[in-house]
């Protein structure tokens, strides 16, 4: 006889738990499958740590909207696995910038995001004859390690059930609506399933026959380092082109350092015309994986002399999966797919972080449920 769940919830990152959680507060029988040995241990924590408040997004007013309006809720609920003690610079570029200075202070102040010049101490650290202008700006980072306490506590409370090492293979319809789950060592049955298993989004709908939704996917390397003194409690980013981002990485104490011409190493699509599913761990597997930390450094250094000194202490390797319309906006919409080729499937995909009260909404409606009450973190 197969189990019997209520939901079943495909993946444990972020969005994962936070929808598992969303769904047992209405739901007495949830279960969370994740394929690896670890909650929350892919791109909700091999990423660049930015709890986005709009100032990323200049090219997308929609984005930085929605950064704007998630930011304060995010710090709110998980104050407790957000910094703040660093001060947030956003330079833009002289050249090759898709912006001007002028262009990104009107760009915030549409979304209500303020912008102060930087302090003359502060402009110092970067190259003017190659970067227009620095902002100070309100913009925090998470620790994702504490976000993984903050969410398995928040999980036990909320009654829904976690098994590791199990992977979703396939998913078919059920007489009456119900869905049968194939687990690697199980088969379960559900009364929906939430899909989320960002990179692998289409891993399960294509074993079932289902449409492969289109997606960008890019391999990235994000270098850790440990910067020079006097750089320490400055977190910068150089706008809007291929520049870089150096951001404290709260969980090993050390910064990120990612450039947006040496981060990708390589990209594919799933769902183009012709071409079907490419499983995203087969691509990484046997991708060439030799760091580009020294390129990163060297041209960071151009704008921010000091940063040569940085000291490289290893590389976070991630596929970061986007849908392919934020090529040319850079743009972080969401994925909600409701009753995606059957009914009662779900797939979700959300392009950063804080986005998960944008899908959690959408999901909450879809099921006809007022918004659950949250206790904060
Ligand atoms: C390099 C990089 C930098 C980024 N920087 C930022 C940033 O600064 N700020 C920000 O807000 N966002 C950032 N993002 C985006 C952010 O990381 C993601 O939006 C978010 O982590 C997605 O969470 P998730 O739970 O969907 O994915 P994940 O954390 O990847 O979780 C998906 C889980 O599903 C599991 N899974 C997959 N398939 C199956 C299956 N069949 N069965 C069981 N389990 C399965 C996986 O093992 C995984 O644990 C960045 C992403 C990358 C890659």
């Amino acid at each position: 006889m197969a189990e019997r769940w209520d939901a079943l919830v495909i993946g444990g990152g972020f969005y994962g738990l936070y929808l598992a959680e969303t769904l047992a507060a209405r739901l007495p029988r949830v279960l969370l499958v994740e394929r690896g040995p670890e909650l929350m241990a892919r791109a909700s924590y091999a990423n660049q740590a930015r709890v986005h408040a709009g100032y990323h997004y200049p090219r997308s007013v929609l984005t930085a909207a929605r950064s704007r309006a998630n930011f304060p809720r995010f710090v709110d609920e998980f104050r407790p696995a957000v910094r703040s003690d660093f001060i947030k610079l956003y330079a833009v570029a002289r050249r090759d910038s898709k912006v001007t200075a002028a262009q990104f202070v009107a760009a915030m102040r549409r979304v209500g995001a303020a912008t102060e010049r930087a302090t003359p101490n502060e402009r110092r650290l970067f190259d003017l004859d190659l970067i227009e202008d620095v902002f100070r700006v309100t913009e925090f980072a998470f620790d994702s390690a504490e976000l993984k306490r903050l969410m398995a506590e928040r999980i036990r409370r909320a009654g829904a059930v976690i098994r590791l090492n199990t992977p979703a293979e396939q998913v078919e319809p059920l007489p009456g609506g119900s869905i049968h789950v194939r687990l690697a060592d199980a088969e379960v049955h559900a009364g929906m399933v939430v899909s989320c298993g960002y990179a692998n989004t289409n891993a399960v709908g294509a074993a079932s026959g289902l449409p492969v939704i289109p997606l960008k996917h890019e391999l990235t390397e994000m270098a850790l380092v440990e910067v020079p003194e006097g750089f320490r409690n400055v977190g910068v980013t150089v706008m809007d082109g291929p520049f870089f981002s150096c951001m404290p990485f709260p969980p090993q104490g050390l910064r990120s350092l990612s450039h947006v011409r040496y981060t990708p190493h390589g990209h594919w699509y799933d769902g183009l015309p012709g071409e079907g599913h490419l499983p995203a761990d087969e691509v990484v597997a046997t991708a060439d994986k030799r760091t580009a930390f020294p390129h990163m450094a060297r041209d960071a250094a151009r704008y921010m002399p000091a940063l040569a000194g940085c000291e490289y202490r290893g590389s976070l390797w991630e596929v970061k999966t986007v849908l392919p319309r934020s090529e040319a906006d850079d743009s972080r919409p969401i994925l909600f797919r409701p009753d995606h080729g059957l009914p009662n499937y779900h797939v979700v995909l959300g392009g950063k972080i804080d986005n998960v009260y944008d899908v959690a909404d959408e999901l909450t409606n879809h099921l006809g449920w007022a918004a659950p009450a949250r206790v904060a973190a």
